[in-house]
C-alpha cells in the first residue's frame, strides 16, 4: 500500500483557503478587490456579526457570463493574467485566482452577477466548496457576492476567531485602507444596519479621511505633492496636533496598493524632526507613484509588504517631501540629532529664511472642507502658494525701505486689540487677526530654545507665594529642572516660599502667577525618559504658562512688539499645540465679500 496519495481536491481547497482567507476582514479585502478589478464604481459592503454570520460585496463592476461565474470558483482561475510574463506589470489588485475558490471552501456562498450586455444574470451557489446551485436570475449589473457562516465547516478555524467588535475593526480597517487607496470609488460600509463608512467616489482624498475622521480632524491636514527621479507622492501628514499614539494610522499606498513598510514609516517619523512629540506618531495617508518595475508584489499572498527595489531613494524622497510640505505649512521642522547646533547657528533673527508668506500658510484644502463661506482663512491666500524663496537679508532690508511696494512689505503694523483677545495688524494688503496668547506663546517657546539655559532675570521684588502641599511637592520634585529654565525659588518660612528670579523675557506679566500654574502641571506631569524631550515638554509649559493671556490689554508698543516678534518666528502660523494663531483677510478677500467683480 503506497502512503503517499493526493488529497481530494476539496480538501486541498480547505487547506489552501487558510492561507488567503484567516478571518472575516479578509475576505471582504479578496471581494473588495476583486469589485475593484471589475471596474466597479459603487462598493457596498454589509456585515452580520462581525462578518462572522454574513459578509456581503455588491458591486456596480463588469460581471461575468455564466461559464465564467463558473470558473471563477474553480481555483488558479483569472482573467488577470494568462502568462508568466503578465506578473511583471500587473496592475489589478488580484492574479492568482486563488481567493473565492478558497473562500467558497470555507463557507456557504451566493453569487449573483451579470455583465452589462446580458439580459438576466447567473445565481451560483456554493457549500463548503460544491456547487449545488447554477440558475439564471433577474438582478442588477455587477456583482454580489454573500459569505454566510464563514469557516462553518473549519471548526478550528471558526474557534480562532476574536469577539464581534474585534473582527468588525478589522473589516473596518480594510475597508478605510481601499477607500483610502481609490478615493474615486465610492464605499459604503455597514454593520448590522449602522453605516460606519461612506465616501463620496468624487476622487478627492481629503474627503475619504473627512469621512473617516471627521471634517474638523482632516482640516488638521498638511498637503504634499512632490515629484523627483521618476518617483512621486501625493497625500495628507497629520498637523502637529493630530498625532496618534501608534503607526496605526499611516497609511501608505505605492501605485495605489497598501503597503506597510518600516522605511516609509521612518522616513515620516524622520522629516516631522522636533515638530513630533516623543512617542506620539503622526497620521497620513500618501500614494506613491513608482514605476511597476520598482515594486514587487509577489511577496506576500497578502500583498501588504511590498518590496521595493531602490529603498533607499524613496526613503529619502520621502523625507524631501515630506518636509517641503511642512515648510509650506509654516511648520519648519529641525531634525532631532542636530537641533542644538541649529538653535545656536541661527539666532531668532535670523529666522526669516523663508518668504513670509510661504511660513504663514497653513493647509489650504481646508477651506475646500469648510462650508461655511466666512471669507476669513486660516490659510493665507493662494497667490502665496509658490516656492519658498530664499530672503537675504539685504533684500528684507531693502524691502523695509520701500513701503509703496506694499504687497511686498515685510513689516506688520499692528493696529488695535480686539476684546481684549486678539491683535489685528496689517502687513501689506492682508489684514491679520492674531490671537495675542498664542502668539506670545509661540515667541516664548523659540525664547527659551534659542539658549541651552535661559538667562535668570532677578525681579527687582522677590514675590512671596503659598503653595498648596501638592505644588510644594513640584518644586521639591523639579527643583534642579526649574533652576535649568532660569526660576528661583527658595523656602520662606515654615509655609511661604519665595521667587526671587524667572527665566530673561518673563519678567513682565505675572510671573508668580505663571510659576503656581506650572507647578500644578509639573505636579501631574509624566516626564518623558530622554532628556531632550523633558527639556522641550517643560519649555512648552513655561511658554504656555507665562505667555500674556487672554483678557490682558496690551498698549500699541506691546502690540508692535509681540507682532513682528511673532513674524520673526520659524512658525509663526500655529501655536505649540497646533492651534492657529493668525487668520487673514486680503483684500481680494474684501472683494469677493463685498461681491465686487474679480479685476
Ligand atoms: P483573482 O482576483 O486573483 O483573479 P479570484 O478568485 O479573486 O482571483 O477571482 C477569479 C476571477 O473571477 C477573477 O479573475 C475575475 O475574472 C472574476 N471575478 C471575481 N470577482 C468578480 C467581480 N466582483 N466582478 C467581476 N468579475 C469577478
Ligand atoms: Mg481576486
Amino acid at each position: 500500500m503506497p502512503r503517499i496519495h493526493k488529497l481530494s481536491e476539496a480538501l486541498a481547497d480547505r487547506i489552501a483557503a487558510g492561507e488567503v482567507v484567516d478571518r472575516p476582514a479578509s475576505v471582504v479585502k479578496e471581494l473588495v478587490e476583486n469589485s475593484l478589478d471589475a471596474g466597479a464604481a459603487r462598493i457596498e459592503v454589509e456585515l452580520r456579526e462581525g462578518g462572522r454570520k454574513l459578509i456581503v460585496v455588491v458591486d456596480n463592476g463588469v460581471g461575468m457570463e455564466r461559464e465564467d461565474a463558473l470558473l471563477a470558483l474553480e481555483r488558479f482561475a483569472t482573467s488577470k493574467i494568462s502568462d508568466a510574463d503578465d506578473l511583471h506589470h500587473i496592475e489589478t489588485m488580484g492574479f492568482r485566482g486563488e481567493a473565492l475558490p478558497s473562500i467558497a471552501a470555507v463557507s456557504r456562498l451566493r453569487l449573483l452577477t451579470r455583465p452589462p450586455e446580458a439580459d438576466e444574470g447567473t445565481l451560483v451557489v456554493v457549500e463548503g466548496g460544491e456547487v449545488k446551485q447554477v440558475e439564471p436570475v433577474g438582478c442588477s449589473v455587477g456583482t454580489r457576492v454573500e459569505v454566510a457562516d464563514l469557516f462553518y465547516n473549519t471548526p478550528a478555524r471558526r474557534k480562532f476567531l476574536s469577539s464581534v467588535n474585534t473582527e468588525r475593526g478589522h473589516c473596518h480597517e480594510g475597508v478605510l485602507r481601499l477607500a483610502l487607496a481609490r478615493p474615486d470609488v465610492a464605499f459604503k460600509l455597514s454593520h448590522d444596519g449602522a453605516v460606519l463608512l461612506a465616501t463620496t467616489g468624487k476622487g478627492d482624498l481629503l474627503s475619504v479621511l473627512a469621512a473617516a475622521y471627521g471634517s474638523a480632524t482632516a482640516r488638521q491636514f498638511v498637503p504634499v505633492h512632490f515629484e523627483a527621479e521618476g518617483f512621486s507622492v501625493e497625500g495628507y501628514i497629520s498637523g502637529p496636533r493630530l498625532m496618534r499614539a501608534t503607526r496605526q494610522h499611516q497609511f501608505f499606498f505605492v501605485n495605489t496598493r497598501f503597503v506597510r513598510s518600516r522605511s516609509l514609516s521612518h522616513a515620516l517619523t524622520q522629516a516631522y524632526g522636533n515638530l513630533l512629540p516623543v512617542t506620539r506618531q503622526p497620521v497620513c495617508a500618501l500614494h506613491l507613484r513608482l514605476s511597476p518595475e520598482d515594486v514587487d508584489p509577489n511577496v506576500h499572498p497578502t500583498k501588504i509588504e511590498v518590496r521595493l527595489a531602490s529603498e533607499g531613494l524613496v526613503h529619502d524622497l520621502m523625507v524631501r517631501a515630506v518636509r517641503r510640505a511642512l515648510e509650506a505649512a509654516g511648520l519648519r521642522a529641525q531634525p532631532v540629532e542636530s537641533m542644538r547646533e541649529d538653535r545656536e547657528q541661527e539666532p531668532l533673527e535670523a529666522a526669516g529664511r523663508y518668504s513670509l508668506g510661504s511660513r504663514l500658510r497653513v493647509s489650504p484644502v481646508a477651506d475646500k472642507l469648510d462650508v461655511r463661506d466666512d471669507g476669513i482663512g486660516v490659510y493665507a491666500h493662494p497667490t502665496r502658494f509658490s516656492e519658498p524663496r530664499e530672503v537675504r537679508p539685504q533684500e528684507r532690508e531693502s524691502l523695509r525701505l520701500t513701503p509703496s511696494d506694499e504687497s511686498r512689505s515685510d513689516t506688520p503694523t499692528a493696529l488695535a486689540q480686539v476684546g481684549l483677545r486678539y491683535i489685528v495688524a496689517m502687513i501689506g494688503k492682508e489684514l491679520l487677526f492674531i490671537d495675542q496668547h498664542r502668539a506670545a506663546e509661540r515667541v516664548l517657546l523659540e525664547k527659551l530654545r534659542a539658549v541651552e539655559r535661559p538667562a535668570k532675570q532677578f525681579l527687582t521684588l522677590p514675590q512671596t507665594l503659598e503653595l498648596t502641599p501638592s505644588q510644594a511637592a513640584a518644586v521639591a520634585e523639579h527643583s534642579e529642572l526649574l533652576a535649568d529654565m532660569g526660576f528661583d525659588v527658595e523656602r520662606f518660612g515654615p509655609r511661604g516660599w519665595l521667587l526671587r528670579a524667572v527665566p530673561a523675557g518673563l519678567e513682565y506679566g505675572a510671573p508668580e502667577q505663571a510659576l503656581v500654574e506650572l507647578l500644578d502641571e509639573l505636579a501631574e506631569w509624566q516626564a518623558p525618559a530622554s532628556q531632550e524631550a523633558r527639556a522641550e515638554q517643560a519649555r512648552t509649559m513655561v511658554a504656555c504658562h507665562a505667555a500674556i493671556k487672554a483678557g490682558q490689554r496690551l498698549s500699541k508698543e506691546q502690540m508692535q512688539r509681540l507682532v513682528e516678534d511673532l513674524l520673526a518666528t520659524s512658525s509663526p502660523a500655529v501655536c505649540p499645540h497646533g492651534d492657529p494663531i493668525i487668520l487673514t483677510l486680503s483684500d481680494e478677500d474684501l472683494d469677493r465679500r463685498f461681491e465686487r467683480p474679480v479685476r
